[in-house]
């Protein structure tokens, strides 16, 4: 499996485009009554200006997003570099602080003694905790509930990437198919699938399943050195990151002649994925999703068997909101992309999934994995 890359170019994102997400957070933060937004780094940052430090360290790097300055991000000196390098860096001020000095009182030269501000869910709480002790007397909150919003709705940029690492799983899954299986490790297969994802274009890969047998009967499985037998139920589920965007699908495939009780469970959990991407439209919240899907299985007896929730949002992370979750009423929004992807799991047994990403049109919902969902068979 080493194939050239086939990687098709990306359209970059310019340096408007990072603006106006950082004035969406600006605005999104003024409404929600706060003096400002704080981002470190991680995805909420990467999405923001491109910029993902080679180290996440302990010294601080934070971007400032108030409604009275332009964003100013601060970092450690001897990081500016690589910050300048970030296709986003020209839309911020960039400022830096010196090894030696104190990061938390640059900081807090650039807020409030009695702010309001949200501070982004990858900080770590020792950042925290130094504004804090600078700056006893603001208030910081969480910004869970609306920054990961503001990045589930993508652009036509960012769509046009999901679609490209969907299609490069896909042309991924196709060829897995003439795979052998049976006699082979675990462990083997998902190295064959690491191999095509990259040979498709992936530059990162995040997970490889492949849960044979009994191993398919825990969703947490990833691959072990179980040896594939004939007869086997294998759940595939793998994805990463092409052109920053990820990937996630899984299907179910059989080595040999399936059980008529395989085929009858498979056949249960592609209607119920049918029936959950059929729920989706604008305005649904996203609980209806779960709820589509999970109907058809608890109506044919397999509820209790359906042990998770029905999908999670995808963007520059392969998790992130919005969930399609009980309790979640979040309105789906055109541009919103999130996974499908219902199973059952048969303790000791078995287990199947099948999962795509799906995104939300004006209308409906469109998915951007078009593999065969019927149950396949391998060698
Ligand atoms: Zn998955
Ligand atoms: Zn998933
Ligand atoms: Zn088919």
């Amino acid at each position: 499996m080493t194939d050239a890359t086939t990687r098709p170019p990306a359209i970059p994102f310019t340096t408007d485009d990072y603006a106006a997400r950082m004035a969406r957070v600006v605005a999104d933060g003024k409404a929600a009554g706060l003096d400002g937004v704080l981002v470190t780094p991680g995805p909420d940052l990467v999405w923001l200006t491109d910029y993902q430090p080679t180290a996440i360290t302990e010294r601080l790097t934070m971007l400032f997003l108030t409604p009275d300055e332009a964003p100013t991000l601060l970092v450690p000196a001897l990081e500016r570099p690589d910050a300048e390098a970030a296709a986003g860096a020209p839309a911020t001020t960039l400022v830096d602080w010196a090894d030696g000095t104190d990061p938390y009182t640059a900081a807090s030269n650039r807020l409030r003694s009695d702010g309001r501000y949200a501070v982004s869910d990858s900080a770590w709480a020792m950042h925290l905790l130094g504004l804090q002790t600078v700056l006893p007397r603001s208030t910081y909150h969480s910004f869970t509930e609306r920054l990961p919003m503001l990045r589930a709705v993508k652009d036509s940029n960012e769509l046009g990437r999901l679609t490209a690492a969907g299609a490069a799983a896909d042309a991924t899954y196709d060829q897995i198919l003439g795979v052998r299986f049976s006699g082979r490790r675990e462990t083997d297969v998902a190295g064959d699938l690491a191999d095509l994802l990259r040979s498709h274009g992936h530059e990162q890969v995040d997970f490889t399943v492949v849960g044979s047998g009994p191993n398919g009967a825990n969703p947490h499985h990833e691959a072990g050195e179980r040896v594939i037998e004939v007869g086997d139920c294998v759940v595939l589920d793998f994805g990463g990151l092409m052109f920053g965007y990820g990937s996630d699908t899984s299907r179910t495939v059989c080595v040999g002649e399936p059980s008529a009780e395989v085929r009858e469970v498979h056949e249960i959990v592609r209607a119920a994925q049918e029936a959950g991407v059929e729920a989706v439209r604008p305005g649904v919240p996203c609980q209806e999703i779960d709820r589509a899907a999970r109907k058809v299985i608890t109506d044919a007896g397999y509820g209790e068997q359906f042990i998770h929730r029905t999908g999670h949002g995808i963007g520059v992370t392969t998790h992130e909101p919005p969930y399609m979750v009980e309790g979640e009423e979040q309105p789906l929004v055109p541009g919103m992309c999130f996974s499908v992807e219902p199973g059952i799991y048969l303790p000791g047994r078995f287990g199947v999934r099948i999962e795509d990403i799906v995104t939300v049109t004006q209308d409906a919902g469109r998915r951007l994995n078009n593999t065969d969902r019927h149950l396949q068979l391998v060698e």
